[in-house]
């Protein structure tokens, strides 16, 4: 069984790239009591060590930060206009309830005179906080503010949804397996900071721990839903072992190892290629003169969207399968 009230709590967070130190707090409220030592880096990632007996590091990495949509500028009428932090849809964003850090809340919704709702561009959405003028509206939000959508946590028998799934959900299933593993390696559990826009921090963290290996932990596409693109990854069917995704190719050495990992403890997996979509696990390959890198991704539904899905199994799947890596005494090398 998960903890439910440890996931929940940690997607409740407000954490959008940048302003990921609630988030930190959070998690470093739930692995402090498991780890040797605890610490935020000068760029906000969270670092978790536990201590092994190898004399080797293994790295494992989620990321804390969820996409918004940051203020640009106010209008006279109090109405915010926005841009994206991460890929933000401006189809899936209108008629949605956001909030900002401070707690205002406020409705999106878009500009009406030329086009339906599907055609939606992010310059014609604007945020109503129900202000009438534009010095009502900076009381309560600054132009660089970012809000974020407002969403529930739904339950459907084994399966949940929930806005900021990616990438909570795996920050969850590192704290999980942290807390439980039984290490031979020194473990560098990293909740990492803006990763929505563009990995910024990851590498930072993996040249200074300079770790043997890393397993980024990450949400991924699926392929089981009515009329989507082609992907052979299923909600169900176990946690994933990428092989490749926009920002890595996951070398082959380390694919096979963690293969081996879930064999040997009868662990659903499934081989994921992602077609467009980066993770952490690409910059922390190329740190330094090169880190070997792999990802394990719990397969979710309708990424980046406010009732992102994903199946409780996996992430179980998932949770055993960092444990049964790190408790393997042989590492993958060149
Ligand atoms: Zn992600």
């Amino acid at each position: 069984m998960f903890d439910k009230d440890m996931l929940k709590s940690i997607l409740a967070a407000y954490g959008p790239s940048g302003r990921e130190q609630t988030v930190s707090d959070v998690i470093r409220s739930y692995v402090e009591p498991f780890a040797d030592e605890v610490y935020n880096d000068t760029l906000g990632n969270l670092i978790a060590v536990k201590k092994g007996t190898s004399g080797k590091k293994v790295m494992l990495s989620a990321h804390m930060d969820q996409i918004g949509l940051i203020v640009v500028d106010i209008d006279e009428k109090g109405f915010l206009r926005v841009s994206n932090v991460g890929g933000v849809n401006p189809v899936v964003s209108v008629a949605r309830e956001v909030k900002f850090e401070n707690g205002t809340h406020g409705v999106t919704y878009f500009e009406t005179e030329k086009h339906g709702a599907k055609d939606a561009t992010m310059p014609e959405l604007f945020v109503d906080i129900g202000a009438t003028t534009r010095e009502e509206a900076e009381a309560k939000v600054q132009i660089g503010d970012v809000a974020v959508y407002v969403t529930n946590f739904v339950e459907m028998g084994s399966r949940v949804s929930s806005g900021a799934l990616d990438d909570r959900i795996a920050c969850a299933a590192v704290v999980e397996a942290f807390r439980t593993m039984q290490n031979v390696h020194d473990v560098y559990a990293v909740f990492t900071v803006q990763e929505e826009v563009g990995l910024r921090g990851a590498g930072a963290a993996a040249y200074a721990i300079e770790p043997d290996l890393n397993i980024s932990l990450d949400v991924t596409g699926t392929g089981d839903t009515p009329k989507c693109g082609r992907m052979s990854v299923k909600l169900g069917a176990g946690a994933t072992v990428k092989v490749m995704d926009s920002s890595v190719i996951v070398p082959p050495v380390v694919r096979a190892f963690l293969a081996e990992a879930a064999d040997e403890k009868n662990i659903r997996w499934q081989p994921e290629v992602l077609r467009a979509g980066g993770t952490d696990t690409g910059a922390v390959q190329r740190a330094r003169g090169g880190i070997l890198s792999g990802c394990i991704s719990i397969p979710t539904r309708y990424i980046h969207s406010p009732v992102e899905t994903a199946d409780m199994g996996d992430y179980e799947a998932a949770v055993q399968l960092v444990c049964a890596a790190v408790a393997k005494q042989e590492l993958p090398h060149r």
